[in-house]
């Protein structure tokens, strides 16, 4: 038996303000890369890793699978929190997990800010971060990076806020700004420095603040579970700060707010490193390969420490390429601000899913250029 049409729900336009904050209402909210269901699409999109979690990982989560789910997790993630704390060289209360990053980012900004408040942050960068500042009815001072992505560290160590945003790699340029950069930074900011690390673990050499960690409490280091990692659908993040910092941030974050398998799975992800290294590796040789390739069709390519690359397009048009591509059932990312409209940001995917990619390119575009 068939349903009946769900007729569309309608109300009074005056009434959602009656009780939805303003900011709110004003948000467009963040949009996300598209997840096609089914088959059959090169998904270069959202980062996502094109190989697969560790076998452990998978195994973890099965063994786990039973009736205790009926409990609660731990509140804590205790287990993964010892685990990060060894990996890491950082002590258990200096580490807070969450249901992935992107939460650890609004916990950050639900304890740190509120209306009027001002944070700042280089731009181009991760879009989450002004749709969170805006659920804040906080103010977000957006400064353009320098050219060639240097951080602008005058312009940000005046710029009175409360937060610092500091994607490192940065997303959507796959740039990574030196370690003695970001540490200069945090010493001539205001308030806290946050160092979203989404992407480390595919760069080409170390320049990880967790060292600043102990150094200075201003700074908190997010890393996910999501890239490296190959959990993108378990939703784990890591934040590592001062004890004092990260007990505030616990306050304000949901009480069980990673899944026990989530818990699982990103502990047995830390316990079969090697696994993740070794996709790294493989990741870190196929975005060469790719970039020689988009360079040889005319793309202009920054250089990428990170899973994807920033192509900027021979002629410009990158939302025409972009819908052209996805005619063709490769997905790619493309960004509709005035910084980015000639530019296609693609993640490095498997080589076949590569080729493919190029393939599509020289298809919709047999001149080469
Ligand atoms: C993917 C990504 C995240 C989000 O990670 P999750 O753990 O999946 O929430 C955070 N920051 C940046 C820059 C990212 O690209």
């Amino acid at each position: 038996m068939r349903a009946a049409a769900i007729r569309p729900l309608r109300m009074p336009a005056p009434f959602l303000a009656s009780f939805i904050r303003p900011e709110i209402e004003q948000l467009s909210g963040y949009v996300p890369g598209e997840q096609p269901r089914g088959g059959g699409t090169i998904k270069l999109n959202t980062n996502e890793n094109p190989y697969g979690p560790s076998p452990r990982v998978l195994g973890a989560i099965r063994e786990a699978t039973t009736e205790a789910l009926r409990l609660y997790p731990d509140p804590v993630s205790t287990a993964l929190r010892a685990a990060a704390s060894e990996r890491y060289g950082v002590a258990p209360d200096c580490i807070l997990a969450g249901n992935g990053s992107d939460e650890l980012l609004s916990v950050i900004l639900r304890a740190c800010v509120g209306p009027g408040d001002r944070v700042a942050y280089p731009f181009p960068t991760y879009s989450l971060y002004s749709t969170l500042v805006a659920m804040q009815g906080a103010h977000a001072v957006e400064v353009p990076f320098e050219s060639d992505y240097g951080l602008p560290i005058d312009a940000l160590a005046g710029a009175k806020q409360r937060v610092t945003f500091i994607c490192n790699p940065n997303a959507p340029s796959g740039t990574l700004a030196p370690l003695a950069a970001i540490e200069d930074l945090a010493k001539r900011v205001d308030g806290l420095i946050v160092v979203d690390e989404a992407y480390i673990d595919f760069a080409s050499r170390s320049e990880s603040a967790i060292a600043l960690v102990s150094k200075n409490p201003r700074v908190v280091v997010l890393r996910t579970f999501s890239k490296s990692f190959s959990l993108c659908g378990m939703r784990v993040g890591l934040g590592f700060g001062h004890p004092e910092v990260i007990a505030e941030l616990a306050k304000v974050k949901d009480s069980y707010n990673v899944a026990k398998l989530g818990q699982v799975a990103a502990t047995a992800a830390l316990e079969d490193y090697a696994w993740m290294e070794a996709n790294a590796g493989r990741v870190r040789t196929s975005r060469g390969a790719l970039i020689v390739a988009l360079e040889k069709r005319g793309f202009r390519v920054l250089p990428s420490e990170t899973n994807f690359v920033l192509a900027r397009v021979p002629d410009g048009s990158a939302g025409p390429l972009q819908r052209a591509l996805k005619e063709r059932h490769v997905l790619v990312r493309y960004f509709d601000v005035p910084i980015l409209r000639d530019a296609l940001r693609i993640t490095v995917g498997r080589p076949d899913e590569n080729d493919a990619l190029l393939a599509a390119l020289d298809a919709i575009n047999p001149a080469g250029t």
